[in-house]
């Protein structure tokens, strides 16, 4: 392809994002692809030569397409969005042209620097503390595998990447049984073995007992463990779950253990002066990773992870081959030993579109919004008979089930189900379920992009309608 037709497509495919922005309403939200149907709709082998870029974009539209669930719905109520936003995306578009790998600062000092800098953005409008050194990773995953790996060195006093894990004791790593699934990944990954995750168990509000924190580490330490790290979690993914820092905090101080916190979508709500109560207890926290590609419109991927001791995090990560010896180094930051991957992409840029292009206040707006609505659907559903908020709405999320008297918790389970999967298959709206204390219950996340009050009155009222034919219909709540 040659310049002049890079710019005609190039410019077809802008008047296709637009067009799609627009009309983003009118697709089924969740894809009613059927397993097997795209790839059965592909060649079997590659093209030997060369086809036309009409053939792409037509076979884009027409095997690609149905096979897309819209995630920038203003009516995706579904996990967690992955927001993006128009200025995220002309962004990406020149990290995609300019195709930059930003493993050291010498392989684009613009992208080190600029990284560096919205890291100190973002720190200031989440109120972290100044001493916190941020770097932006591909995945809150990853950011929490870091973090386990660190506080493992650290705790082998940085022995465990050169010896191996044989010669020193068992370690152990504590969250909530309300963590997200990355932590016991990455207690996994780390060498540290999934069986030493220990799952602490929660109060009524989901959120981590730290009295019972407490007894676990103590017993570990009589037992000869050697505890090494602590996950807490603002927001977690089922309920939205805010750990209390400070008493979790306190006891990571005592004991000398790391204080990881996986503020995936609760971080976000740290723009907030009004949420910065989640941050009481900061003092103690050693490391926190939150995810702008979740609720701060920036496109995935973009995580930002912040670390009190950046010394820590470099000396587990660095490693120095001849190739990559420079002039610089130690003058600037060389990304590659804040993380695992040698080879980095350009996301400070879409960041700083997005910041610059909202602006702060907007920003707050936005999210102040999300929480005001997810509050006010949750003051709907409670005012309404036989719907039931199922746990404390302190974010973007609403956790709820329909549960008509009369009707046993299996069964109600069941219609439930029903009611998440009708829905869902209707295309005019897409939820997702957790369970809270053996209980079915649909979860409905008011933070995308778009999302407006109608949106969300108007999935509420479909919610209800479909309950009440469901529940009709005698079948639904028949127990097989
Ligand atoms: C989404 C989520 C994660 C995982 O985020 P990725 O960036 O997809 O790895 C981790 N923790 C919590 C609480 C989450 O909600």
């Amino acid at each position: 392809m040659d310049t002049d037709e890079f710019r005609k497509y190039g410019h077809e495919i802008v008047e296709w994002i637009s067009r799609y922005f627009e009309n983003i309403e009118q697709f089924p939200v969740k894809s009613r692809s059927v397993p097997g149907s795209v790839k059965d709709a592909l060649p079997e082998i590659p093209p030997s030569g060369s086809e036309s870029f009409d053939l792409f974009l037509k076979d884009f539209d027409e095997i690609i397409m149905p096979g897309i669930t819209h995630w920038q719905s203003p009516n995706f109520f579904a996990y967690f969005p992955a927001n993006s936003s128009p200025p995220s995306v002309l962004a990406e578009m020149l990290t995609a042209a300019l195709g930059a790998q930003c493993m050291i600062w010498e392989t684009s000092p613009a992208a080190a620097e600029l990284e560096e800098r919205m890291m100190e953005w973002l720190r200031m409008m989440t109120g972290l503390p100044s001493y916190f050194e941020g770097v932006i990773q591909d995945s809150a995953s990853s950011a929490t595998l870091a973090a386990i790996i660190t506080a493992r060195e650290k705790v082998t006093e940085f022995a465990s990447n050169n010896e191996g894990l044989s010669g020193t004791g068992r370690m152990r790593i504590y969250c909530s049984t309300q963590a997200h699934s990355s932590v016991e990944k990455g207690a996994g990954v780390a060498g540290i073995g999934r069986k030493n995750l220990v799952k602490v168990p929660v109060k009524d509000d989901n959120t981590i007992d730290p009295e019972a924190l407490r007894k676990a580490v103590e017993q570990d330490i009589s037992a000869g463990y050697i505890p090494c790290c602590v996950v807490a979690t603002l927001g977690t993914t089922g309920t939205t779950a805010i750990d209390p820092l400070r008493p979790v905090g306190e006891i990571c101080h005592e004991k000398n253990i790391w204080l990881h916190v996986d503020a995936a979508i609760g971080g976000t709500a740290l723009l907030l002066p009004e949420m910065r109560w989640m941050a009481d207890g900061m003092e103690y926290v050693d490391s926190l990773v939150f995810n702008p590609h979740k609720w701060m419109f920036t496109k995935f991927d973009c995580s930002a992870y912040f670390v009190r001791d950046a010394a820590s995090l470099i000396r587990t990560f660095e490693i120095l081959p001849e190739y990559l010896k420079t002039r610089t180094r130690g003058m600037v930051n060389d990304y590659r030993d804040w993380g695992i991957p040698l080879g980095r992409r350009f996301r400070a840029l879409k960041l700083w579109a997005v910041i610059r292009s909202y602006g702060v206040e907007k920003l707050q707006t936005m999210i102040r919004e999300h929480i005001r609505l997810a509050k006010m659907l949750a003051g709907l559903i409670e005012a309404e008979n036989n719907f039931k908020v199922m746990a404390p709405v302190h974010l973007n999320t609403v956790c709820f089930c329909f549960q008509p008297e009369g009707l046993t918790v299996e069964q109600a389970n069941k219609l439930n189900e029903k009611i998440n999967h009708t829905l869902n298959d209707a295309g005019r709206i897409y939820l997702t379920h957790t369970t809270v204390n053996g209980r079915y219950v649909l979860r409905m996340v008011t933070a995308q992009t778009g999302v407006t009050e109608h949106h969300v009155l108007d999935a509420w009222e479909m919610i209800k309608d479909c309950a009440s034919s469901l529940l009709s219909e005698r079948s639904a709540v028949d127990v097989d």
